[in-house]
This record gives structure tokens, C-alpha cells and sequence, in this order.
């Protein structure tokens, strides 16, 4: 299932199931059929677990069937389903619950032009909920805070089942799905002190989505090519089976001893090919439009004004 949250002609954020050229709202569907009634928000969907991810499943699976002979000029009059290009995506989550769990130099060839040797143990930093953003909004330029706003495309995960201390070998079990990040930063903020947080928090530097992709579709999420351009000139294009930390691993690593949640949300860090790390140095400006593009999930398309 691809899952995100959307809206209507500027009415009230919703989730619902993108189907192709339909998006379904998944709780005015659930209540045309049996069994359990799906929520409206999609942190309450992760909330409500297992038997709730499963009967939106068969919900999809029923509305797709029946797709082709449905008028949806009629779905949309009933908020059921509407065309795809009437619907607004906005962050798949919102407003996550807590920050952003974000690992540092999890790439060995961005560590390097980082001018770092690959970490030992994974280096975690956090974005509050405030940069969360979605995938049609746009990347405030902080004019007078910085000169040098960087991009970082990043494989998301976020968690559906929560649990402490997960072993490495079921850590993917409590994983829901799979979405994009774009890490923006600040680079003279982030390196100003030892501590990355200031550079990394900026309203709206954490662009997310277009959608979860749910977990069953991404049996191995150390497979996927991962790209981003600026204005159509490719900067960064690497596969996450290159990260130092794998998905399992950090899971495993960052539970020990510290609960993770449904809805904790984790960007595993970027590639190779940021500006800061280039020769020389480039940077975003107001007007420029960032692709970031992972293999399976989608493109996360963004300007900076
Ligand atoms: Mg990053």
C-alpha cells in the first residue's frame, strides 16, 4: 500500500490510500463494509496496529477491483475517493509525535567528503516536529540566518510496532513502511558548535513523503537506489546497501534501552554528493526545485523560497 495524508480543495488533512488515478479515503470506505472502521489520521492507524494495517489492505485490494467501472465525479461528491490531481499530499505524519530520529555519516563516501573516517557506532541527532513538511510545500530560505542551506536525500522509516531492546534479527518486524526525507541543513548553523541540532531544526527543513509505502512492498530496504537533483542537475545517486548502519541494525541499536513507538519516525542519513561536500561548494538559493528520489516510494519534489 502506498498510504499518505491528503486534502481537498483546502479542506481538513486525511488519509488516504494513493490507488493510481484515484486516492481512497480510507475511513469513509471502511464504513460502506464490515469489520473495523478505519481512522481519518494516519499516526491513528499505526496506533491501532496489525488487524487495522490488514483491513485497509483488503480495503485497497477491494476498491482497485472495482476501480475501473467506478465514476469518480460520484466517489468525489460522496468523499470516498477523488481523481488524483484534485488532491493536495501533504507530510504523510504531519506532525510526528516527537523529533525525527536522524543518523550522521551513516555513508562511508559522505563521511569522507565530510572529511571524516566512517563511524564505529552510529551517530544519532534529532529534527523536531516543527521541519516536518510535505511534498508540495516549500523549503523556507532563511534569509540573514544562513548562506549555506544544503540538501540530503534519506531513506525514512517509520515504526508500527514499538518495543525496547529489539534484536537486530526481528528489528524489520516493527518497521510499517518506508518514505523519503530531504535533510535540509544549515551548514554554518550545524558546524557552528560540536552539537548538529541548531543547523538541522529550521522550520520546514525536513520536507517528508510523498507516502509511506508499507513494509510488505519493500521486503528489503538495503536494495534501493536513491538519487537527488537540483533543478534537474543530479547531485547525489547512491543505494542504501552502501549505509554503515543498516535499517535492522539501527533499529536494534537506537531501542536499546530506549522505546521506540508507533509513528517514531528514523531517516538513516544521506549519500555521498551534498553541496558542502562538492568542489567547490554549492548551495541552495530561493527558486531553486529539489528532487529526491527513491526507488520504490517515489519523488520528493520541493522549491526553496
Ligand atoms: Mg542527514
Amino acid at each position: 500500500m502506498r498510504l499518505g495524508t491528503y486534502s481537498v480543495d483546502g479542506g481538513a488533512p486525511r488519509l488516504g490510500a494513493d490507488c493510481g488515478r484515484a486516492v481512497l479515503d480510507l475511513d469513509r470506505y471502511s464504513h460502506l463494509h464490515d469489520g473495523l472502521r478505519l481512522p481519518a489520521d494516519m499516526l491513528e492507524l499505526l496506533a491501532a496496529g496489525p488487524s487495522a494495517r490488514q483491513h485497509a489492505a483488503e480495503l485497497c485490494g477491494h476498491f482497485l477491483a472495482e476501480l475501473s467501472t467506478h465514476d469518480l465525479a460520484q466517489d468525489a461528491e460522496a468523499g470516498l475517493a477523488y481523481a488524483r490531481d484534485r488532491v493536495r499530499w501533504h507530510a504523510p505524519i504531519p506532525r510526528p509525535r516527537k523529533n525525527v530520529f536522524c543518523l550522521g555519516q551513516n555513508y562511508a563516501a559522505h563521511a569522507a567528503e565530510s572529511g571524516n573516517a566512517p563511524p564505529t557506532a552510529p551517530i544519532y541527532f534529532t529534527k523536531p516536529p516543527t521541519t516536518v513538511s510535505g511534498p508540495e510545500d516549500a523549503i523556507p530560505y532563511p534569509q540573514g540566518l544562513t548562506t549555506r542551506l544544503d540538501w540530503e536525500v534519506e531513506l525514512g522509516v517509520v515504526i508500527g510496532r514499538g518495543g525496547r531492546d529489539i534484536p537486530e534479527g526481528h528489528a524489520l518486524e516493527h518497521v510499517f513502511g518506508y518514505t523519503i526525507f530531504n535533510d535540509v541543513s544549515a551548514r554554518d548553523l550545524q558546524f557552528r558548535t560540536s552539537q548538529w541540532f541548531k543547523g538541522k531544526s529550521l522550520d520546514g527543513s525536513c520536507p517528508m513523503g510523498p507516502v509511506i509505502v508499507t513494509a510488505d512492498e519493500i521486503p528489503d530496504p538495503q536494495r534501493l537506489r536513491l538519487q537527488l537533483s537540483v533543478n534537474g542537475v543530479k547531485k547525489q545517486d547512491s543505494n542504501t546497501g552502501d549505509m554503515i548502519f543498516s535499517v535492522a541494525r539501527i533499529i536494534a541499536d537506537l531501542s536499546a534501552g530506549m522505546t521506540l513507538e508507533p509513528g517514531d519516525c528514523i531517516s538513516t542519513g544521506t549519500p555521498q554528493g551534498v553541496g558542502d561536500g562538492r568542489k567547490p561548494p554549492e548551495y541552495l538559493k530561493p527558486g531553486d526545485v529539489i528532487e529526491a528520489e527513491i526507488e520504490r516510494i517515489g519523488v520528493l519534489r520541493n522549491l526553496v523560497r
